[in-house]
Order: structure tokens, then sequence, then C-alpha cells
């Protein structure tokens, strides 16, 4: 990775890290994030920044969203103190529950908190992308819910891989359009449902699913996400009686983990870890890790870390978890890793899948195949701190990787006992 940052500018931006003075008003994370669109694009986006700036934490705004959040959306999430993995790693380990979060993840705490203020800015339509599915079956939830037409942009790979959701998305009303150019998944989907906004930004609203994409995506993002550490870090007051000495979550896009990591960042004894999908190995494809393999670009609006080529060409990603499989990353993990406040890490396919199986059997809890890196990267830091605190963020649950599990672990118990 060249991040050409001198000792200077790093102690700078780093001190407006631990401040919370990031992004600046031009939806800076120091060198990272900005908005690198074409002038089409420009006025919705300002016109979305106003809306974020005059509305997002207004008294009523935050009333309202909280509602939500605690009568429809199942929140708080439990911590859950992981007993049964402490005694096997030598370490306290507590879990942030996502999975118990309406629709199975996080990605719920950023579908109604958009498509609330999608309501209040006048839109009388809703666009969104997704990948795997996760976010589109969130998105169409909030959708439904608050009685908003809601039009989902898949790549057909993924309509294929993903049936399931697709069908999810359709029950809860949601039109769900196939996309067949470029690369046919996540990346030409985001293409699409941007094309659609573009041609209607008055009455149309993009809900982007990740803490990705041009200011201010990954800062509203992050503030609808910053929930997770915040309740986390009071939960953790209570019940374990501190602070952790290590969060840890896993890295797609971004959003579960700075969402989990926001309200620590001031907290200058907790390390922050980030886990990225090792997949096959560290060559170009055969992973999606980012912010150990990237180099700076832009992607979707946004000037961050990307996985290309030696000539720019941004490269496929492969991991076995979907929600993990994009070419970028969020700009302000590119930042925290620059910085120093935090540092990113990989998990392979086969480690996420060893830690599925550790999770299910000691704690009863099947972690989705994206979080099951994040339990993979909490057991080598357990390994290195004897005793240690550690907070993982279980960002969701396992139910939607059915199919990959039957045809991996699955097979494999089958075959031992058989
Ligand atoms: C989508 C998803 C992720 C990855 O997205 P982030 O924006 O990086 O959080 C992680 N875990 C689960 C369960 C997901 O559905």
């Amino acid at each position: 990775m060249t991040l050409e940052m001198g000792q200077a500018d790093r102690e700078r931006l780093l001190a407006e890290v631990l401040a919370g003075r990031v992004p600046d008003a031009r939806g800076r994370f120091g060198p990272f994030g900005g908005r690198y669109v074409p002038e089409t694009l420009i006025p919705a986006l300002e016109r979305l920044e106003r809306g974020v700036r005059e509305q997002l934490h207004r008294e009523d705004f935050q009333a309202a969203l909280g509602s939500e959040l605690t009568t429809w959306a199942g929140r708080p999430t439990a911590l859950t103190r992981a007993g049964r993995l402490s005694s096997r790693w030598g370490a306290e380990v507590w879990l942030k529950r996502e999975d118990l979060a309406h629709t199975g993840a996080h990605k719920i705490n950023n579908a109604i908190g958009q498509a609330l203020l999608a309501r209040r800015l006048g839109a009388r339509r809703i666009v969104a992308e997704t990948g795997a599915g996760q976010h589109g079956v969130a998105s169409a939830a909030a959708c439904a819910r608050l009685g908003l037409p809601c039009t989902v942009y898949m790549g057909e790979v993924d309509m294929e891989r993903q049936a399931p959701n697709v069908g999810r998305m359709r029950l809860l009303g949601t039109t769900v359009v196939a996309v067949k150019s470029g690369d046919r998944t996540l990346r030409a989907a985001i293409d699409e449902a941007i094309r659609d906004w573009v041609s209607d930004p008055l009455h149309t609203y993009y809900l982007l699913g990740s803490s990705i994409g041009p200011h201010p995506y990954p800062y509203l993002v992050r503030e609808l996400q910053a929930v997770i550490g915040r309740e986390a870090r009071a939960q953790m007051l209570a019940q374990a009686g501190g602070l952790p000495d290590a969060v840890i979550a896993c890295v797609g896009g971004g959003s579960n983990a700075i969402g989990l990591f926001h309200a620590f960042v001031p907290d200058a004894s907790v390390e922050i870890i980030g886990i990225e999908a090792g997949g096959r190995g560290r060559g170009l494809g055969e992973n999606a890790a980012t912010l150990a393999f990237g180099r700076p670009g832009v992607l979707h609006g946004c000037y961050s870390l990307l996985l290309q080529d030696e000539h720019g060409q941004v490269q496929e990603t492969h991991s076995i978890s979907a929600g993990l499989d994009y070419s970028s990353v969020g700009p302000e993990h590119a930042l925290l890793l620059a910085t120093g406040r935090a540092r990113y890490d990989t998990a392979t396919d086969a480690e996420a899948l060893d830690a599925v199986k550790e999770c299910c059997e000691s704690e009863g809890i099947l972690p989705a195949l994206e979080s099951a890196h994040a339990i993979a990267g909490a057991k080598r830091w357990a390994e290195r701190h004897r005793g240690g605190r550690l907070l993982i963020g279980l960002s969701g649950r396992g139910d939607k990787d059915m199919s990959t599990l039957q045809q991996t672990l699955i097979a494999r118990l089958a075959a031992v006992s058989s």
C-alpha cells in the first residue's frame, strides 16, 4: 500500500480524528473521501448534504428514529458475555449482537434512518443497490414500514446466487431490477442506482448501503450506525465494569465496523481492529482485503483505497461472504489506517468457516459468514493477549448463508459422521 503521508501530517490528522473532527466541511477524511462525481450529480448531493445538516441531529428527527429503532428494529441489541469462547481462548470475550436486529443484521439501522430522512426531504420513491441482498431486504422492509415505493438494483449474477433475498424483497413490495451491464454484480448495481437517481433527483432518494460513495454518504451512514458503538460502550461499562482492551469488527464497505468503532476512537486505551476478507489468498482477485492490499484511487465518487491492477483497472474480488465482496472501502477506514488509530488484518475463507463452527458450538449462535471473519481475527488477538478483554461486533446472523454452509462445513460434518 502506498500512502505518502509525512509524520507531521499523520500527527495532525490523528489529532483531528481523536477530536471527532472528520470529515471536514468538504466531506474529506484526511486525504480520503470527498465527492468525485459528474457535474449532473452535484446538485442532488448538495441537496442531500443540506438535508443531513438540517435534519439528522434535530431532536424531533432523532426521536422518530429512536422510536423506530426500539419499537420496530429491536434496539438496543444485547451485549452477550461469551463464556465458553472466553474459556477456550483464555480471554474475556463479549459479543455485540447485531444478529438480533430486525432483518438479521446491522443494515437496518442505516436503512430505516435514511428512509426516514428521505420522507422528511420530500422523496416520493427510494432507489437502492444490493449485492448479497441484505441491504436490499433492509431497504425493502424500511420502505414498506414508511409506505415509500422502493426499487432495488441487483446484478443478474447476484440475483441467481441470492434467490431467497430476491423473494424477500418482492414479498416486502419492492421492485427488483436485474442489472445486466458491467460485472453484473454489486459494482454495476451501484452504477445503475445512481443513474436512476440522477434522472429524477428531486423526487427520488438514493439509499446507499454502506459507509462508501460520495460525500455526505460515508458521514451519514456512520452517524446512523454509530448507535452500535454507543450502546456497546455503555453496555461494556455496565456489564463488564470497564472498557474492552480491543474492539474487533469485519470490514466490507465498512459500515458495521465504523458504527462499532466510532464511540471508541477517543478511548486511547482501546485497540481498534478491522478484519477484511482474506479469501483464498493474497493474489489480486483472490480476496477483498482492500486496506491490506489496495492502492489509492476513486470508485463510486469516493477517493479511498482500491483493489486495482497496475493499469488502475478495478479488480473483481473474492470472498466466501458476499457482504465483504467490494473492491473499495469506506474512506474513514483508510484514514484510521493511515493515522495508525486502527489496524486492519485479514481472515481467510477457511478461517471464517472454522469460526462459524466454533461460535455455533460454544455459544449457540450461528453468525453470518461476514461476522465470522471478526471472530477469527479476535481469536488471533486472544492468542497474543492472554486474559485480555475483547469486544466483537457480531454484525449479523448466518441463516442467510445456509446454502454455502451446506456445501462446506455441513458436507464435511456429514462425511465424518457417515
Ligand atoms: C453487509 C454485511 C456486512 C458488510 O458490510 P459493512 O458495510 O462492511 O458492514 C457485514 N456483516 C453482515 C452481516 C452484512 O450483512
